[in-house]
């Protein structure tokens, strides 16, 4: 089976290809247009987002169909994101994945954006449940206990800032520029990770909780004192990898999980995955462009569910703003 996968949840509008055959799935396309619009505003404009998406799909998805060497009525089934995220960007892919959908007579199944970050994972390994996943995106910093198929039990979050919010935070006072996590990890290269000494976040807690804001302070503070940029990246980094690292290999012994996914856009770090390398743990990142927001991602998860036996959703699902993906009721 050809699956579309389609993700509008914020200002990226990704379009991706999978085929699953035999319970095994394969990428045949990626494509993404990422929003350039909103940079002079300093962050994304929502309505401003819709627009683009609207203009962008249809090119996004002959791009992707492209890419795959398949025609629109080779799809066999279509997956699209519902939330969460920002309403009036969610409806354009939505609506689109629907129209599709029902234009071939194939199955629609609404996706949750997290879903699709985790079973990213999937393009490099089977992937399972049992295991622990930790999502670090721009928005998240959530770690979850995933028994079963379809069964999310939240272990831990951040209690401020997301994990990709730090480093794009962080990188914007020491003047590196957005997104931050890439041009943070960069800098990083050529700086003294133990220049600027950094507290680590809830140090003792008896949970699995993160926490970003402390590290936050502290890097203003330093970067006030005079520290250089590299420096403060290269310090920040090695901090924030520890704390996300130690509570995760923590969970992972407290739950007797051994497999951990460790997917969304600060996945793509690779300080961060040189880290989880050496904990013992088998660890399952994302391929190559599929750990920031992507559709590839969405059809991925739509696999998953589909191998899982779950029912496909019903045209009349909305979209969601907010949406915990702990709430996804397990199916029977
Ligand atoms: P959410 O999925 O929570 O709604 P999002 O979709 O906006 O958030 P992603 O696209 O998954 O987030 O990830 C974007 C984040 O990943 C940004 O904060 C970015 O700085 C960060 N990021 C990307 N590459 C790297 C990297 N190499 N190192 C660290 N962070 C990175
Ligand atoms: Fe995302």
């Amino acid at each position: 089976t050809l699956i579309l996968g389609i993700d509008t949840s914020c200002d990226d509008t990704g379009v991706g290809v999978v085929e699953l055959a035999g319970g095994r799935v394969r990428v045949l396309a990626n494509r993404v247009w990422s929003q350039t619009v909103h940079a002079q505003y300093g962050g994304v404009m929502p309505e401003l987002a819709s627009r683009e998406h609207v203009e962008r799909i249809d090119a996004v998805m002959a791009d992707a169909l492209a890419e795959a060497g398949v025609t629109v009525d080779e799809l066999g089934a279509v997956a699209a994101t519902s939330g969460p995220g920002l309403v009036g960007a969610l409806l354009v892919g939505l609506m689109y994945g629907k129209g599709v959908a029902q234009a071939l007579g194939v199955p629609f199944h609404a996706t949750h954006h997290l879903e699709g970050h985790i079973f990213a994972a999937a393009s490099e390994a089977e992937l399972a449940p049992p295991f622990l996943a930790l999502v670090v995106s721009g928005g998240h910093t959530h770690l979850f206990d995933v028994p079963r198929e379809g069964e999310y039990v939240l272990v831990g979050a951040t209690k401020d800032d997301a994990a990709g919010e730090a480093f794009d935070k962080i990188a914007r006072l020491s003047g590196l520029g957005y997104p931050g996590g890439p041009a943070i990890a960069e800098a990083a290269l050529t700086g003294n990770a133990d220049a600027v000494p950094f507290k680590e976040p809830l140090q003792g807690q008896k949970g699995f909780d993160f926490s970003f804001s402390g590290l936050k302070t502290a890097a203003l503070l330093a970067h006030r004192a005079g520290a250089s940029a590299p420096d403060l990246a290269a310090s920040f980094q090695k901090a924030a990898v520890h704390t996300l690292v130690k509570t995760t290999r923590r969970a992972a012994e407290a739950t007797g999980r051994d497999t951990v996914v460790v997917s969304g856009g600060v996945a793509a770090n690779r300080a961060l995955r040189e880290a989880f390398a050496g904990t013992g743990l088998r660890v399952v990142f994302p391929g190559r462009g599929l750990n920031t927001d992507n559709g590839a991602m969405i059809a991925l998860a739509g696999a998953a569910a589909i191998t899982a036996g779950r029912a496909p959703g019903t045209l009349a699902e909305g979209a969601e703003a907010y949406a915990p993906l702990a709430a996804l009721a397990p199916q029977a």
